[in-house]
């Protein structure tokens, strides 16, 4: 049996879950391509104070690399990216890794049934599998509010932090007030001299108590058989709940939004702030933000929550709707990411040469996340569909790491492409799903312009583990390469 050639892009969470399946699996022939200078993905860019995971590290972490050192629940981002740079040197990564080297495109060439990477600067790279894990929140977005770049203070994304510049002292405005914003916001706070906070949205809040663990907590967690995998099992169990929940378990989720309003009403206390913060949407239809830190520094003395909607930057700050100017040396863009084109800025040319970004004109889709009709040997990584309202998004991706390695064996030199009624059923049923889903009752980043749903998985985590188990070959069309060219022999 000949083994692929496996090209990775990203090496992010999913892109070193898949090289360790592959290993494992006895595929080694592959390389993590990445931009970046260092592993990590999102984990690496996202360096804004207080960037942390909200889902605890003894869940958010791969089951095949479980820690028992976490020094609290949910992790920093250093701790994060550390331990993604553990896991890439234990299991051998490092030397397949191509750090500091972008993929601009990917073509297919249906004669020798491989993909021909374009990288930036001039060189190519052959592959017979192309694997994107590029992630879904990877491209940051600054609003293009007029008069953004005649601002003559200083201004950054969340995810570009500008770690040269010092804000002590300034008057800051930071725009959005997402997962991001609700974490960065309470340390900027202690050092700017004032903070407005631009809200459009607000966000359904719960708790999130995040102290260091006690040293017999450690020790327990150290020494006691079992302990570990049994708080796992029981997040993923409590995870699981809270997707009972927004699936219209009425009973459970007026429960977790009774319990999300008196969290606001205990630690707010000012009726005209509380009324500014309560969400007028169905609970869990925005992405669910948990903060024991966010309100407390909205009450600041030094910290404005403004509502009026943003409609202009000056050259010395922030306009609002209601005319008024409000002045900022930094004003700090916490508005997210382009989450819908999920290979960008890599351009993917398939059979015939068709784009990817054409084939997903009507919205991206990919049979159970991972592989679209036309682009044989594409098996994405956290690709459409397969993001969580709530969970560990890494028990996604674990199992599509272990799809790929299954989907690895099976080539043999040839290719497969997944069959385009079996995608367009299966993509079908599970619209119809996200059609009654919460996700469609507000404005989330989880739908697109037309308001298909096109980043989240409608069930249980437990549905998509079953879903991925086994490659089902009668679901491909399998390829072969054309036959060589017969050699013209002359006398
Ligand atoms: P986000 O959730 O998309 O939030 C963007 C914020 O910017 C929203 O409040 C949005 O308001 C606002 N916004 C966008 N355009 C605006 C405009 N023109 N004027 C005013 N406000 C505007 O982005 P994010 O906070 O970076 O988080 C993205 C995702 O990353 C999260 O949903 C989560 O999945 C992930 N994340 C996870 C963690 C973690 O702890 N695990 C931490 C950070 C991020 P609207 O709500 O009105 O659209």
């Amino acid at each position: 049996m000949s083994t692929p050639t496996v090209a990775i892009i990203g090496a992010g969470m999913s892109g070193l879950a898949a090289a360790v399946e592959l290993e494992r699996a006895g595929v080694t022939d592959y390389v993590i391509f990445d931009k970046a200078p260092e592993v990590g993905g999102v984990w690496r860019a996202n360096t804004y104070p207080g960037a942390a995971c909200d889902v605890p590290s003894y869940l958010y972490s791969f089951s095949f690399a479980q820690r028992r050192d976490w020094t609290r629940p949910c992790s920093p981002q250093d701790e994060i990216q550390r331990y993604m740079a553990g896991v890439a040197d234990r299991f051998g990564l490092t030397p397949k890794l191509r750090l500091s080297t972008e993929i601009t495109k990917a073509t297919w060439d249906e004669q020798r049934l491989r993909w021909v990477l374009d990288i930036a600067g001039g060189e190519t790279f052959e592959a017979d599998i192309l694997v994107p894990a590029c992630g879904q929140l990877s491209v940051p977005v600054t609003p293009n509010l007029p008069g953004r770049e005649t601002f003559t203070g200083t201004q950054f994304h969340s995810a570009e932090w500008n770690h040269e510049h010092n804000l002590r002292g300034e008057r800051v405005s930071v725009i959005g007030t997402g997962a991001s914003a609700v974490q960065f916001i309470p340390p900027v706070a202690e050092q700017a001299a004032h903070v407005d906070v631009f809200q459009r949205t607000p966000a359904w809040m719960l708790p999130r108590r995040n102290n260091a663990y006690a040293g017999w907590a450690r020790a327990a967690i150290r020494g006691v058989p079992g302990l570990q995998r049994l708080r796992r099992m029981s997040m993923l169990a409590t995870m699981e709940t809270f997707i009972f929940a927004l699936r219209g378990a009425k009973p459970v989720k007026r429960a977790f939004q009774a319990w999300s309003s008196a969290y606001l009403r205990m630690k707010v206390r000012d009726p005209e702030l509380r009324a500014k913060l309560t969400p007028d949407y169905a609970f869990g239809c925005k992405r669910i933000l948990f903060s024991s830190a966010y309100y407390e520094a909205l009450q600041r003395p030094n910290v404005d929550l403004l509502t009026d909607a943003v409609t202009e930057i000056t050259p010395t700050g922030v306009r609002t709707a209601d005319g008024a100017e409000h002045p900022a040396d930094t004003i700090i863009w916490g508005t997210g990411f382009a989450a819908h084109a999920f290979v960008a800025p890599m351009e993917v040319a398939g059979r015939g040469g068709r784009l990817l970004a054409d084939a997903w004109d009507g919205g991206a889709r990919a049979h159970l996340g991972m592989t679209v009709p036309g682009f044989p040997n594409m098996v994405l990584m956290y690709g459409p569909n397969t993001n969580l309202g709530v969970g560990s998004i890494l028990v996604m991706i674990e199992a599509q790491a272990r799809y790929l390695a299954q989907y690895a064996r099976r080539l043999d030199g040839r290719a497969l492409d997944v069959r385009a009624d079996v995608a367009g059923a299966s993509d079908e049923a599970m619209q119809a799903e996200l059609r009654e889903s919460v996700w469609t009752q507000c404005e989330t980043w989880y739908k697109d312009d037309d308001g298909r749903v096109v980043n989240n998985w409608p069930g249980y985590m437990r549905a998509y583990l079953r879903a991925t188990k086994s490659l089902e070959p009668a679901e491909y069309e399998t390829l072969t390469p054309a036959p060589a060219e017969p050699e013209v022999v002359t006398a």
